[in-house]
C-alpha cells in the first residue's frame, strides 16, 4: 500500500500558496511511517502532490511537488542536477559554495556544499535521512567528488527524532582542505568547523564590503576570519573579534596563510568589548557586525532586537565620520523590516545619523523561494556614517 496523507483545508490552502510545509494541526489522517514519500491528499479526496513525512516534527509534511507528476528517483535526479547548472552558471569565483539550499532548490530540508573536490551534506529531516543513499550515489555520478561527509550533528535534526553524526558516505575525506573564495585562501575542517565549514552564505556580502572598506577595520564575531581577510589588504589595520578560542586560532592560521599579519585576532565577547572600545574612546573607519541567530524562534525576537540594537549603536558611536558599518543578521525570525526598524531606533539612540549604502542578503547560491519567507534568512546592511 502507497503510504498517504490527508490534509485540512487549510492545509491545502498553504500547498496551493507554494508553502512547501504542512504543520501537524494541518494533518487529519496518516498512513505512512516516519521518513516516508507520502500522497498527499485534500479534504476532498484530492491528490494535491508529494511530500517527505515526518512522525515527530511539528512539520509533518514537507513537499516534494504539487500536482499529479510522480516524485521518484528521477525527480530528486533532475533537482539536482539543476541545483548544480544554476550554481555553474553564477560564475562564482570561488571553489567552496552551495550547491544545494534545500526548500530554495525545491530539495526540502536537504544542504549540499562544495569544497574544491569534497562536498558535504546535511540531512535535516527523516525523509532526506532516507533518501541519503540515492542522493549520495547521484552527486557521486554528477560531480565525481573526491569524499562526500555528512555533517548530520546540527541540533535541529533532534526534532525529527535523529541522531546526531558526521561520517563519511563516500570516497575519503581529510582532515583539513584548503579552498579559495576570491583571493583569499582557508585550511577548512569540514568535520567540526561551523556550519559545513565555512559561512559561505557572505561570500558575496565581503565582496561588497570591498567597495567600502578603509582604515582601521574591526571585525566583530570574525569566525575564522571571512571579513578580515577579505578586506585587509585595503585596511592598514585589522582587529578580529570572536567568542571562542578555537575561531582565533583558525583566524591566526589563515592569516598567515594569506601574508596578511596586521590582522590582529583577539578571543572575547563583543557586547563587553564595544563598551570597553567606547570607553576607552576608540574610532573605526569601517566596522563588520556578523553575530550569531540571536532569534533562534518566536518567542526570542524581542530578545534578541535588544541585542542587536545594543551593538549596532555601540557600533554606530565608535566610527569615525564617513566610516562604514556592515551589519547582519542570519536569524530568519527577524525579516528585513524588523532589522531594518531596529537599525533606525539605533540611529536614534546613538545620535548619529546613518545613510544606507546597500541592502544585501545570502549569496546567491542560498536561493530565496518566492512567497516563503523562511528561506530568506541573511539580512547585510552596508551604511555610512554622514558626520
Ligand atoms: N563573520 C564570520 C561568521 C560569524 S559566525 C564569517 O564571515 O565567516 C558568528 C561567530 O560569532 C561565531 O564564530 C561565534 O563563535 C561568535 N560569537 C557568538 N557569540 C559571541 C559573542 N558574544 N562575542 C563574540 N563572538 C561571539
Amino acid at each position: 500500500m502507497p503510504s498517504s496523507v490527508v490534509i485540512s483545508a487549510r492545509g491545502e490552502q498553504r500547498v496551493r500558496a507554494g508553502h512547501p510545509w504542512i504543520y501537524r494541526t494541518d494533518v487529519m489522517n496518516v498512513e505512512a511511517e516516519g521518513g516516508d514519500l507520502v500522497t498527499v491528499i485534500g479534504p476532498r479526496n484530492r491528490r494535491l502532490g508529494h511530500a517527505l513525512f515526518s512522525d515527530r516534527s511539528q512539520i509533518t509534511l514537507r513537499m516534494l511537488n504539487v500536482g499529479e507528476g510522480d516524485a521518484g528517483h528521477a525527480l530528486i535526479r533532475s533537482r539536482l542536477e539543476r541545483a548544480i547548472a544554476f550554481r555553474e552558471s553564477l560564475g562564482i569565483d570561488a571553489n567552496a559554495y552551495r550547491l544545494v539550499h534545500a526548500e530554495g532548490d525545491l530539495l526540502p530540508s536537504l544542504i549540499v556544499d562544495r569544497y574544491d573536490r569534497h562536498l558535504v551534506i546535511q540531512s535535516l529531516s527523516q525523509g532526506v535521512d532516507r533518501l541519503q543513499s540515492e542522493i549520495v550515489s547521484i552527486l557521486a555520478e554528477l560531480l565525481r567528488p573526491e569524499g562526500i561527509l555528512a555533517r548530520n550533528d546540527p541540533k535541529v535534526r533532534m526534532l525529527e527524532g535523529l541522531e546526531q553524526t558526521v561520517e563519511v558516505l563516500h570516497g575519503s575525506v581529510p582532515a583539513s582542505v584548503t579552498v579559495h573564495e576570491g583571493p583569499v585562501e582557508y585550511d577548512v575542517d569540514l568535520r567540526t568547523g561551523q556550519k559545513t565549514g565555512l559561512f559561505l552564505d557572505q561570500r558575496e556580502n565581503r565582496d561588497a564590503a570591498v567597495r567600502y572598506a578603509r582604515g582601521r577595520l574591526l571585525d566583530c564575531f570574525s569566525y575564522n576570519g571571512g571579513f578580515s581577510l577579505r578586506l585587509a589588504h585595503q585596511c592598514a589595520e585589522v582587529e578580529a573579534i570572536d567568542i571562542s578560542a578555537d575561531a582565533v586560532v583558525r583566524i591566526r592560521v589563515n592569516a598567515e596563510r594569506n601574508g596578511v599579519p596586521h590582522v590582529v585576532a583577539r578571543e572575547a565577547n563583543v557586547f563587553d568589548e564595544l563598551r570597553r572600545l567606547e570607553r576607552a574612546g576608540a574610532r573605526y573607519d569601517t566596522i563588520v557586525l556578523d553575530p550569531p541567530a540571536f532569534a533562534k524562534n518566536k518567542a526570542s525576537v524581542a530578545n534578541a532586537l535588544a541585542g542587536y540594537k545594543e551593538i549596532n549603536l555601540r557600533a554606530m558611536r565608535l566610527l569615525a565620520s564617513g566610516g562604514y558599518l556592515i551589519t547582519c543578521s542570519c536569524s530568519y525570525n527577524v525579516n528585513e523590516e524588523m532589522f531594518g526598524a531596529m537599525l533606525h531606533e539605533a540611529s536614534i539612540d546613538s545620535r548619529v545619523p546613518m545613510t544606507i549604502v546597500e541592502k544585501r542578503m545570502q549569496g546567491r547560491d542560498h536561493p530565496v523561494l518566492v512567497g516563503v519567507p523562511e528561506t530568506y534568512y541573511l539580512k547585510c546592511f552596508i551604511l555610512r556614517r554622514v558626520e
